[in-house]
């Protein structure tokens, strides 16, 4: 609702003010764009496009233009591969979930949330505390895995995140879990480290249960606009991420980030946050989400 009403008002409001088309019109509708985080590029390719229709079907009228626009934005969210935002889990055998992401961005409740809905839909379900270098991050799953109803496998802080996922998958084995999350470490300084530590973790679990990890999560606040984005791609190239979990975007007006990872990655979003508590994480649905922008 928020990103409708900065996007899309906006836009009405610009195609009323100008009747005609002209340099000034795509220069105001450049900057909003931009300004609900649609992302650089993928604003520029838009307005070249929105161009060309314009003298291709000799367009005069604002006002024509806007059913255009929104279905450029749809074709945007929806004409790529990645457009399927179901997880890769699968009955009948143990599935691993790595979550990666920078601190604070909302991964442990993140955790917290998936667990809950694995549980409600009567999967046995682990967590493991893979981030080793904050107590205060082992603590905070701990309490989410009261809260949900399920068991954590920890090690002291400072011990080897990769060791903690060792134990984590050999208890998940032992006792015929369906799914294991795990937690890792989102420290942002030394990034080189975490990434080498990632990777470590990844090997663990390949030795140890061939196809995992069945999916790499990358956690990305909605708020942060650009700086998702960026993040997004010094994970995506190093940490084998393959979807998004996009949470807080019920606190901004920016979903216009959604648009720009989707364009500039390739890589589906496939959950977003929409609140702290246990319930506010939804299957992110591309044409749900133009709908709602422009309801
Ligand atoms: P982590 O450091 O990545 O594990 O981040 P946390 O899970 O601790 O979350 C950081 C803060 O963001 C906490 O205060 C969470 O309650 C809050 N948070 C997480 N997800 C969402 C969301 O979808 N919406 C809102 N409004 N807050 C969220």
């Amino acid at each position: 609702a928020k990103t409708r009403d900065l996007l899309v008002e906006k836009v009405e409001d610009l195609v009323r003010r100008y009747k005609k088309i002209d340099d000034d019109f795509f220069d105001e509708l450049e900057e909003i764009l931009i300004t609900s985080d649609v992302g650089v590029n993928t604003v520029m390719e838009l307005i070249d496009d929105l161009r060309s229709e314009v003298r291709k079907q000799k367009i005069e009228n604002a006002l024509d233009l806007q059913p255009i626009l929104s279905e450029k934005l749809v074709n945007l969210l929806k004409n790529d591969e990645a457009a399927d935002s179901s997880l890769n889990i699968e009955d009948g055998r143990l599935n691993v979930v790595l979550f990666v992401g920078v601190n604070g961005v909302g991964k442990t409740t993140t955790i917290g949330k998936m667990a809950h809905m694995f549980k409600q839909q009567g999967k046995n379900v682990l967590l493991a505390a893979g981030d080793t270098f904050r107590a205060a991050a082992i603590e905070q799953l701990e309490v989410w895995g009261e809260r949900v109803g399920v068991d954590v496998i920890k090690q002291q802080q400072g011990s080897d995140p990769a060791a903690v996922i060792y134990d984590a998958i050999q208890a998940a084995k032992s006792r015929k879990v369906d799914v294991l999350l795990c937690d890792t470490a989102g420290r942002l300084q030394n990034k080189v480290n975490l990434m080498e530590e990632l990777a470590k973790v990844h090997r663990v679990l390949q030795r140890e249960l061939p196809g995992a990890p069945h999916e790499v999560l990358l956690v990305l606040d909605a708020t942060t606009g650009q700086n998702a984005l960026s993040q997004a791609k010094t994970f995506g190239q190093s940490a084998g991420v393959t979807g998004l979990v996009l949470t807080k975007l019920d606190g901004t007006a920016k979903g216009g980030i959604v648009i720009a990872i989707r364009n500039e990655l390739n890589i589906p979003v496939k959950y977003v946050g929409l609140g702290e508590k246990m319930d506010d994480l939804q299957a992110f649905d591309p044409e749900q989400f133009v709908h709602a922008l422009f309801a």
